[in-house]
């Protein structure tokens, strides 16, 4: 294409890595972006490199180390700053800002926020790359205050992001050449905070890099108020590349493009990040290979499936935590299993990959009219999937999905006995409903009972105790209407 006039800047951008650092098509691994990093850098020093959120979390290569790995491998790539995402979130707050403390580069987000509304991190970066000044503001999805385990955000906020970047175009658009916006918000039509609602409310953006929606924009968008909108996917699948010509202080030219693994499979990964990656995938090995358990059938943690229906994986993670706290029920939400267990021998490491968030097994008193209103609160989208979508055992019950919400859920047995809504029961879940995630806001009220370790832990127990694991859904979640 034709350039245009002035500087040429270049902006390479990623996005819910989710710690896929190992090539795996069509992941292109670490080593991978570095080199396609070192390409664009060599053809035009003016090259920055961002990350719009989601790095340092979902697979055993970032969680058995809370993170650092990810940070580790980032360094080394040279990224030039970084907006934490939801799953940024992870690891609690406090693990967060270590994380950020050993990045080479600036965590960014102006809408994370302390109560006393001070920010957590700078809320922007002014970058001169060849005397043009570019802005990036961050900005962090307001979803995170409950997509995340409640206590990874305690006393914090995450504001409305709208308003922030109003604010913050509106006191740097003077002083720089390029409005870079740099979110963690995704083009979900589900999320009330969208980047296409920041770009439409707010005037003056000439480039949002967005995140969260795992979105594939090819050539970007252009939106009404002119701003071109880039997302690359998910999983290093893409590296995202967009160019800008820049005279007079004004953009003079843009345009965005994706590398995918076909266009890249010229350039030459890293060789620095791919040592650094194999090493650390070295170190981790003998952990993850470990042998833990056997299953003569496939364990079904698809995201579909665990999130709008019974499956074994369901049943058999439920059963466990029940068992390892003996309480008379348990309940875990479908969306904190993230994977499925292929039949075989089963290593540390496919149990780590189901249960990537540490949560930890606790008991709850509670009144069985709350387990009504947690299992109405499951269901509430079904058969839409939803993460809160609970996997129990110990009970059994149905749902009317041609219902009204909130009334849908008929027929619960405890054990072989009809719930009473005014008795208690001792129920098992993890740390994450217990204290209010996925809208299990009933459960927050009660302080836990017991604790009963991590449910990887639990859950490894529990199969190593029935020897073959060869479990099938036995029904206990119907679809039905009420009588
Ligand atoms: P993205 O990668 O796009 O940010 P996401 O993780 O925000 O995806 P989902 O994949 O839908 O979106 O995951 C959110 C769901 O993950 C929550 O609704 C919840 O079910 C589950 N979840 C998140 N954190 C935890 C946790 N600590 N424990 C258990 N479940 C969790
Ligand atoms: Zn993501």
């Amino acid at each position: 294409t034709t350039p245009g006039t002035g500087k040429h800047i270049t902006i390479l951008h990623t996005n819910d890595t989710h710690a896929r650092a190992v090539e795996s098509s069509p992941a292109m691994g670490f080593a991978k972006v570095a080199g396609i990093a070192d390409k664009y850098r060599s053809e035009n020093p003016n090259t920055l490199l961002l990350d719009a959120g989601d790095a340092v979390h979902g697979t055993t290569f970032a969680t058995l180390v809370n993170g650092e790995s990810i940070v580790k491998v980032m360094n080394e790539i040279g990224y030039q700053a970084i907006v934490p995402g939801n799953h940024e979130f992870n690891y609690g707050s406090e693990r967060l800002i270590e994380l950020a403390d050993m990045m080479n580069f600036p965590m960014l987000s102006a809408n994370v926020k302390k109560k006393d509304g001070t920010r957590l991190f700078e809320p922007y970066l002014i970058k001169e790359v060849d005397g043009v000044k570019i802005g990036i503001i961050a900005l962090t999805t307001p979803e995170t205050m409950y997509k995340t385990n409640p206590k990874n955000v305690e006393g914090l906020d995450i504001t409305d992001p709208t308003a922030e970047a109003k604010v913050l175009v509106n006191e740097i658009r003077s002083k720089v050449d390029v409005v870079v916006v740099l979110g963690h918000l995704g083009q979900d039509a589900s999320s009330t905070d969208t980047s296409f609602k920041v770009v439409k409310e707010v005037p003056g953006i000439d480039v949002f890099i967005d995140g969260h929606s795992h979105t594939v924009l090819q050539d970007g968008l252009v939106s009404d108020n002119g701003t071109l909108i880039a997302s690359a996917g998910e999983y290093t699948n893409f590296v995202g590349v967009i160019d800008l010509w820049v005279d007079g202080g004004k953009v003079t030219k843009k345009q965005a493009t994706l590398i995918d693994e076909t266009e890249a499979k010229d350039i030459k990964p890293n060789e620095k990040v791919a040592t650094l990656v194999n090493s650390i995938q070295k170190e981790q090995e003998p952990i993850l290979k470990e042998e833990v358990a056997n299953t003569a059938i496939l364990l079904d943690g698809k995201r579909e499936q665990v999130r709008a229906g019974e499956t074994n994986l369901g049943d058999l993670l439920a059963d466990a935590i029940r068992d390892v706290s003996k309480a008379d029920i348990a309940l875990t939400n479908g969306g904190g299993i993230r994977s499925s267990i292929e039949k075989g021998i089963v290593t540390k490491g496919d149990i780590i990959t189901v249960l990537p968030f540490g949560n930890q097994v606790v008991t709850l008193e509670v009144t069985g009219s709350d387990v009504i209103a947690a299992l109405e609160n499951g269901v509430g989208s079904y058969p839409e999937p939803s993460g809160g979508f609970p996997q129990v055992s110990g009970m059994t019950f149905s749902i009317d999905s041609s219902a009204a919400k909130g009334s849908r859920v008929h027929s619960v047995m405890i054990g072989d006995k009809t719930l009473d809504p005014k008795a208690t029961y001792t129920m098992a879940t993890n740390d994450f409903t217990a204290v209010g995630g996925d809208e299990y806001t009933m459960f927050a009220k009660y302080t836990t009972s017991g604790m009963y370790g991590a449910m990887d832990e639990a859950l490894i127990e529990y199969m190593q105790k029935l020897g073959a694991v060869d479990i099938k859904t036995d029904g206990r979640i119907k679809e039905a209407k009420a009588p």
